[in-house]
């Protein structure tokens, strides 16, 4: 199979984009992005940054398109991979992208409305672009299928659950590729009780067994569990009624839970981890307290969910990067078994632990999971 293919991964104001070629085992040849779309957007690929223009979805793609024509040689565009948040209570696994599914998933955007609606529109502008390529599909729920029914379900009356208010799990592609990670390099650990923890803008942790998830602290949508850069986490929802009484409409409360609270609400100075840990501000310093705290509950929660724990994993961009929110986060975990070597932890090892329980550094890579799915509907 000579050819390419494209992964797209579209969101509300940008496009990463990746570049492989076709094979079981896909090579990559290059990845960028273009974001602000809208506003002031840019296309960043490789060292080059610069200005574009896109005001929407369409624009954004015809611009990267321009930007990666030199690198095609010629070579078609065989398959394009598309990230799609939201594939619904049934779908298990990649699919290849039909009208009828498309359809499918725009129903589902009222569930993901921050996601749906934008992944979509790349999905339109690709199929534009490229109408002889194939498209497929990968889902961040996809990967959370399967679960046992108590951690797929809310205590609402059963006609929720039917109707779709139950707990659909997300950030499917990351822990896809760590399970494969560590299938491939470390499969006895891969085949026990695995706890990942995907620490990046967005941030949940998801209990797998044999490279299975059985439990994630997301659930119906990407709101819950961890506190993340901007969103709240886990929250009461007594508090949002409250809101609600207090007449604040459903639009200010999604603005306030998906864009104001979580590290930014909290510090009053930033979403970006980077940024709290170099300030001084007690603020700051309180919200990463609270990031802290509610990182190690969750470990123990996934821990209890698996009945122990076999090996920890970090990824995402505090996980990868932040020695000082791992060892902060493990050091009140030794009844567990977990704990932090701080040599280890400080270099860019991939194994971390001194205690019993092996502990990862695992860079994710999303866009090689939707690679690896895209060439295999090319087969
Ligand atoms: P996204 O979820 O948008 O893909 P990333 O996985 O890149 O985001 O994670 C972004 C987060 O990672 C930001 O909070 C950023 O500050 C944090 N991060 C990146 N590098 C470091 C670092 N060296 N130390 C602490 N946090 C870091």
């Amino acid at each position: 199979m000579s050819g390419l293919i494209l992964t797209l991964n579209a969101g509300s104001s940008s496009i990463k984009f990746g570049l492989y070629d076709a094979a079981p085992e896909p090579e990559e040849r290059l990845r960028g992005q273009v974001d602000g779309l809208g506003t002031a957007a840019r296309l960043i690929l490789g060292d080059e940054v610069r200005d574009v223009a896109a005001p929407d979805h369409a624009a954004g793609l015809a611009a990267i398109l321009a930007a990666l024509d030199p690198h095609l040689a010629g070579a078609p565009i065989l398959g394009v991979g598309h990230r799609v948040v939201h594939g619904g209570a049934d779908i298990d696994g990649p699919r290849v992208l039909t009208p009828a599914l498309i359809e499918t998933l725009s129903g589902l955007a009222s569930l993901a409305p921050l996601h749906q609606p934008h992944n979509l529109a790349g999905v339109r502008a690709a199929l534009a672009a490229f109408p002889d390529a194939v498209q497929v599909a990968a889902f961040d729920t996809a990967f959370h299928r399967g679960h046992p029914w108590v951690n797929d379900t809310f205590a609402l009356p059963r006609r929720f659950y039917e109707a779709g208010v139950r707990r659909y799990g997300f950030h499917g592609l990351s822990y896809d590729y760590i399970a494969g990670r560590l299938a491939a390099d470390f499969n006895d650990i891969a085949q026990g009780r695995v706890i990942v923890a995907h620490l990046g803008n967005g941030a949940s942790l998801c209990a797998m067994r044999a490279g299975r998830s059985v439990g994630s602290t997301m659930g119906f949508s990407a709101l819950d569990g961890m506190p993340m850069g901007t969103r709240c986490g886990q929250l009461d929802p007594g508090v949002i009624l409250h809101l609600l009484a207090q007449g604040m409409d459903a639009e200010a409360i999604t603005t306030l839970l998906y864009r104001e609270s979580g590290l930014k609400g909290l510090s009053g100075l930033s979403h970006d981890m980077r940024t709290l840990l170099a300030s001084d501000m007690k603020e700051a310093a309180e919200a990463i307290d609270y990031y802290v705290f509610r990182l190690t509950r969750e470990i123990g929660a996934m821990a209890a969910v698996l009945g122990g724990v076999d090996a920890l994993v970090f990824t995402g961009g505090i996980g990868e990067n932040s020695p000082e929110i791992r060892a902060r986060a493990l050091s009140g975990l030794d009844f567990l078994g977990l704990a932090v070597d701080p040599d280890a932890n400080g270099s860019s090892a991939t194994r971390i632990d001194a205690g019993p329980v092996p502990v990862f550094v695992l860079p994710t890579d999303e866009e090689r999971v939707i690679a690896r799915a895209t060439s295999a509907a090319l087969d």
